[in-house]
C-alpha cells in the first residue's frame, strides 16, 4: 500500500496509517491470468437479468416519474411489504418495522450510527466480516472478539466478554458466515440469546447469506427466538440471492429505535434509490424468487464439493477446512506456522489469490488462516487454481 500524505488534516478516525487490505489485494487481481478465490461476489452469469429487466421496464412505464422523485426515508411502502413478508417467514413482521437500506452494508453503519458512542465496546466473533469492523470502528468502537468454534461464537466467552466488557451490542453473522462459512445451530442460538436476554444488550444479526442454502436444514434467526425481536437489528439483503449492483437491502427493526435509525439514515443517503425498490418490490411480487434461489444453488453446491475436497487433497495434515452448507466461503486453518500474508505474494506468483486470514481479526488473529470464496468460479477452474494453490504451498 502507498503511504498516505496529505496537504491538510484528515479525520483521526483512520488512524496515522489507514490499512485497506482488501482494497490492496483487489488491485492485485486486476491482473487477468489469477484464478481468484479472493472475492465474496455472486456469479453475474447467475443473475435473473430478464425478470429484472421487466421489473426495470414496469415501473418506468406505469411509474416514471415516482420512480425519479424523491421519496420517504424509510423506503417504499411496496418494497417494505414485500420485504416483510419475507421475513415473517420465520418473524412475524410489520412493513413498519422495515427500513430500506442501500445493501445491508449500509445497514451495519446505521447500526452502529444508532447504538453507539465513542469508546463504547461491541462484541465481535473471531473471525468475522471486516467491513463490519471497519464501519464500527469509524463510529468510535472499540472491537473485543469473542472465542468460537465450529458453530461459531461460544456463549462461555460471550457470558465473560459481557460482564468484562459492558458492551454496546453483539454483531453477528449467524448462517453461512463470511469470512468463516460457519452456521449456528438452534441449541448454539437458544443459548446466545438467553445470555443476550439476561444481559439486555442489544443484538446485530446480519443475514446476508441465509438463503442461499444449498445444504441441510434451514435454522430461524436468532430475532425469531422469544423475546429478541425487541433486542435485535435484523439485516438482510437483495445482494447474494439477486444483485448485488442494485444496492438494496433492509433492516427489520422495531420499537423507538426505527427513528434513531430513520434520522441516521436520512443524514447519510436520505433514502435509497426509489426505482430499484419499486423494480426490487415488483420482482418480488410478479416473478418467483424462491425458483431462482433454487436454480443458482445447484452451481453453488457443486463449486462448494470442488473446492472443499480439492483442498483437503492439497493441504497439510494439520490443516482444517470449513464445509459450508450455503453462502460463498470456505475457511482454512492451515494450523502450522505459516503466515498466509506471506504465502500471498507467492501464490499470486503461481497465478493464484484468496484473502488471508488476519484481516478478519477483532484481536488476535491466527496467521495461519485464509478465505477462499467457490461462488464465481467453475468446478474445473478450481482445480486449477487449487493446483497453483499446491505449488505455492510446495506441495
Ligand atoms: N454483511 C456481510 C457478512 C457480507 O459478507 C456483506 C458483503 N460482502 C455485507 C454485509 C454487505 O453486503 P451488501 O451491502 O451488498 O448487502
Amino acid at each position: 500500500m502507498q503511504p498516505m500524505t496529505f496537504r491538510f488534516p484528515v479525520s483521526s478516525r483512520f488512524g496515522d496509517e489507514p490499512a485497506d487490505p482488501v482494497g490492496d489485494l483487489f488491485s492485485v487481481l486486476s491482473r487477468g491470468d489469477i484464478i481468484s478465490f479472493a472475492g465474496g461476489i455472486p456469479d453475474g452469469a447467475l443473475f435473473d437479468v430478464d425478470p429484472i429487466r421487466d421489473s426495470f421496464e414496469f415501473v418506468l412505464g406505469r411509474h416514471a416519474r415516482r420512480a425519479l422523485q424523491y421519496g420517504a426515508t424509510p423506503g417504499e411502502p411496496e418494497l417494505r411489504a414485500a420485504a416483510a413478508a419475507l421475513v415473517s417467514r420465520h418473524l412475524p413482521t410489520a412493513p413498519e418495522d422495515i427500513l430500506v437500506t442501500s445493501g445491508s452494508q449500509e445497514g451495519i453503519y446505521l447500526s452502529a450510527q444508532a447504538l453507539l458512542s465513542p469508546g463504547d465496546v461491541v462484541l465481535v466473533e473471531e473471525p468475522t466480516y471486516l467491513a463490519a469492523v471497519q464501519a464500527f470502528s469509524l463510529n468510535g468502537a472499540k472491537l473485543v472478539g469473542v472465542a468460537a468454534d465450529a458453530e461459531g461464537m461460544l456463549p462461555e466467552a460471550l457470558d465473560e466478554a459481557i460482564a468484562e466488557h459492558a458492551p454496546r451490542f453483539v454483531y453477528l453473522i449467524p448462517t453461512f458466515a463470511n469470512p468463516s462459512g460457519k452456521t449456528m445451530g438452534r441449541r448454539r442460538r437458544e443459548a446466545i440469546a438467553e445470555i443476550l436476554l439476561r444481559a439486555q444488550v442489544a443484538l446485530v444479526e446480519d443475514d446476508p447469506y441465509g438463503q442461499l442454502r444449498f445444504s441441510g436444514e434451514p435454522v430461524p434467526p436468532i430475532a425469531s427466538l422469544p423475546g429478541m425481536a425487541e433486542q435485535t437489528i435484523l439485516l438482510n439483503s437483495m445482494s447474494k440471492v439477486m444483485a448485488p449492483g442494485l444496492r438494496i437491502g433492509w433492516m427489520r427493526v422495531q420499537g423507538p429505535l426505527k427513528q434513531i435509525l430513520g434520522i441516521a439514515k436520512s443524514a447519510v443517503t436520505l433514502q435509497s434509490p426509489a426505482l430499484n425498490q419499486l423494480a426490487i418490490a415488483h420482482y418480488l411480487t410478479h416473478h418467483d424468487l424462491d425458483a431462482h434461489i433454487a436454480r443458482v444453488v445447484g452451481p453453488y453446491r457443486e463449486r462448494r464439493d470442488a473446492l472443499h475436497a480439492g483442498l483437503l487433497a492439497i493441504l497439510p495434515a494439520t490443516a482444517t477446512v470449513t464445509r459450508p452448507d450455503g453462502g460463498m466461503f470456505c475457511w482454512v486453518t492451515l494450523g502450522d506456522d505459516t503466515d498466509t500474508a506471506r504465502l500471498l505474494p507467492v501464490a499470486v506468483e503461481e497465478g493464484v489469490a484468496f484473502v488471508p486470514g488476519w484481516s478478519f481479526y477483532a484481536s488476535d488473529p491466527d496467521r495461519s488462516t485464509m478465505r477462499l470464496s467457490y461462488a464465481t468460479n467453475s468446478p474445473d477452474t478450481i482445480a486449477e487454481g487449487l493446483g497453483r494453490l499446491a505449488a505455492a504451498l510446495g506441495r
